[in-house]
């Protein structure tokens, strides 16, 4: 009995530090902390908050972005693929090759392997989007060049012409 305890105590510290096969886990708002986006790899102002990350059975995290009117990321690529769902506001996107496209709050945006993109807010309104970034050995992005004013420029008025 008493090495039964123990093992309970154990298993109750260890808890959190190993996430139990057969436990649900729920991660608070706010849990991993918040940063504002690095200037190499975002244009204007950007909040990133970490909702989850990748672990034995998911091999994807989860990230809410904000951008305020007119940022964006730089351009890049994901190893794994990239789905973003829009949370709020508008949420432009352009794939290499593509026509950009403004979305809005429930748009999902899919992106597959190796596609060069950018996404952020539209010149009007700002935007939020869910990221559920894929990896493959711990990395889920390959960043590129910052997309410069007159690319954005070009974007919005493409998305704009098939609203
Ligand atoms: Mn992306």
């Amino acid at each position: 009995m008493k090495k039964f305890l123990c093992l309970l105590m154990l298993s109750g510290t260890f808890a959190l530090a190993s996430v139990g096969e057969n436990m649900q886990i729920i991660e608070k708002a706010g849990t991993h902390g918040s940063f504002k986006g690095d200037a190499k790899i975002f244009s204007g102002e950007v909040k990133v908050e970490m909702m989850f990350k990748a672990n034995e059975w998911r091999d994807f995290s989860g990230g809410l972005v904000e951008f305020s009117k007119g940022a964006r990321s730089a351009w890049h690529t994901h190893p794994k693929g990239q789905t973003l769902i829009v949370t709020e506001g508008e949420i432009i996107t352009k794939a290499e090759g593509q026509k950009a496209l403004i979305t809005k709050k429930g748009d999902v945006i899919s992106c597959p392997v190796g596609v060069k993109h950018f996404h952020g807010a539209s010149n009007t309104s700002a935007g939020a989007h869910i990221a559920l970034t894929s990896e493959i050995n711990g990395k889920n992005v390959e960043w590129l060049e910052l997309v410069s004013d007159e690319e954005y420029k070009n974007a919005l008025k493409e998305a704009r012409e098939q609203e």
